[in-house]
């Protein structure tokens, strides 16, 4: 057993599918999708890092709104839209007590992780860097938190510069700190890897950062759906996240700042609602976080999201990571067993996410054909190219977990897998 791999699990598979204190059949009963069949089997989902599954209180809470108070929020003064309005800010409030976040002001609604992160680098980095300045991202990033910055560095001479990661998949922190000076603008970091599992050292990076006033983003599109947050410890500057991932409608999620740091920012788009007040000689903007809110919002998906902080927290997040500390070690171990299977990502700090190859089977086979078996994985570079180009290949095959996966699952997958390799032979 390699000395990376987690420490035996907790797993119990003869006492009802608890994983370390969560009740995996209950939660399943909360996801219908989880009861139909691909290709005559039943669904077994491990694609969560690419987008969850939504529960029946997010389905319903999304349904509610379209067929009780459907409105265009702010503004209105008729009953459907003050009760829209209310509901919107109301998910807001939801999610910035789900990060500890001082106040609700401090959630900007944004599509996702990727429009948060380039609100950022568009809003509160381009007025203020040069020729001469550089943003320091790290080896492992997801595309969503490189391109926004080498599209930066074209319009601005600022300079990119990349930390380090070794053959687990974990940061060099020391040489991430060796990079730091007067010169670096801003550091963004990804919380957990979608590409290898890796958890970040955030906090730490974010200490280090200080000592030399860096602000600090954090990507956390993988993290908020796997473990408690809390932006004030963390110590970071922004908080990036995607309501997707974390069993919340596609099209939503926010960043995170603090008042005085949005307050300071630029609007990111123009039009309705981010104006205060508008005529052809000019314009006054209005405060965060409606001013980086231009245009009519996914208000639905905004609701949607706040159903879903509701039910994580309902189960608690501790126990949600607990949970699946517990799988990922169950299923480490067991797909180690199987011959030829090499786990790409072997930090000690990890998510749910196993990537790995199988023999020279190419991952993309691999994909196809254990989907006939009603398995649902992720292949391919998962918008992570570098990373994965790090360890000398072109994809990976990618299991990924969430709080409906249970042991027996991984058995299946298990099975699968070898008989696929069997195939090859
Ligand atoms: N960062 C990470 C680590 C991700 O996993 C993803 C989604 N795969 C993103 C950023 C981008 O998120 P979105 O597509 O929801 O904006």
């Amino acid at each position: 057993m390699p000395a990376w791999m987690p420490p035996g699990s907790g797993v119990d598979k003869e006492n009802g599918g608890r994983v370390a204190g969560l009740d995996v059949e209950r939660i399943r009963t909360d996801f219908p999708i989880l009861d139909r069949e691909v290709h005559g089997k039943p669904l077994v989902y491990f694609d969560t890092a690419a987008s969850a599954q939504r529960p029946l209180a997010v389905i319903e809470a999304i349904d509610d709104f379209y067929r009780r108070y459907n409105a265009n929020i702010h503004r209105g003064v008729h009953t459907l839209s003050q009760e829209a309005t209310d509901a919107y800010e109301a998910a807001r409030a939801k999610v910035a007590g789900f990060l500890n976040a001082d106040s609700a002001g401090e959630v900007v609604f944004t599509r996702g992780t990727t429009e948060a992160i380039n609100l950022v680098a568009q809003s509160f980095l381009r007025p203020t860097i040069g020729p001469g300045d550089e943003i320091l991202i790290t080896h492992m990033e997801h595309h969503a938190n490189i391109v926004p910055w080498q599209m930066l560095c074209e319009q601005t001479g600022a300079e990119l510069r990349v930390a380090p990661i070794n053959e687990r998949g974990e940061l060099e922190l020391s040489a991430l700190k060796a990079m730091l000076s007067e010169r670096v603008k801003l550091i963004g970091i990804v919380h957990v890897s979608n590409a290898l599992g890796t958890i970040n050292p955030v906090a730490e990076v974010c200490s280090a950062a200080r000592a030399f006033g860096i602000p600090v983003l954090v990507d956390g599109a993988q993290a908020t759906p796997h473990q408690a947050v809390d932006v004030q410890a963390l110590g970071c500057a922004f908080y990036c996240f995607s309501g997707h991932k974390m069993y919340g409608p596609t099209g939503i999620g926010g960043l995170w700042a603090r008042r005085e740091t949005l307050q300071a920012m630029p609007p990111y788009q123009g039009g309705g609602e981010m104006i205060s007040v508008v005529s052809f000689e000019g314009t006054t903007y209005n405060d965060p976080p409606g001013r980086f809110e231009a245009g009519t919002p996914h208000i639905a998906g905004a609701i949607g999201l706040g159903a879903a902080v509701d039910y994580l927290r309902s189960l608690g997040m501790d126990r949600v990571a607990a949970a699946e500390a517990e799988l990922l070690a169950y299923a480490t171990r067991a797909m180690s067993e199987i011959d030829g299977l090499r786990i790409v990502g072997t930090a000690a700090h990890k998510a749910g996410v196993i990537s790995f190859v199988l023999d020279d089977i190419h991952p993309n086979d691999i994909g196809t054909l254990i989907d006939h078996y009603g398995i649902a994985i992720r292949t391919g570079h998962h918008c992570a190219m570098p990373a994965v180009k790090y360890f000398g290949l072109p994809a990976t095959a990618r299991v990924s977990f969430g709080i409906y996966n249970k042991p027996a699952e991984v058995d299946q997958l298990v099975d699968a897998l070898r008989r696929i390799k069997d195939m090859f032979a």
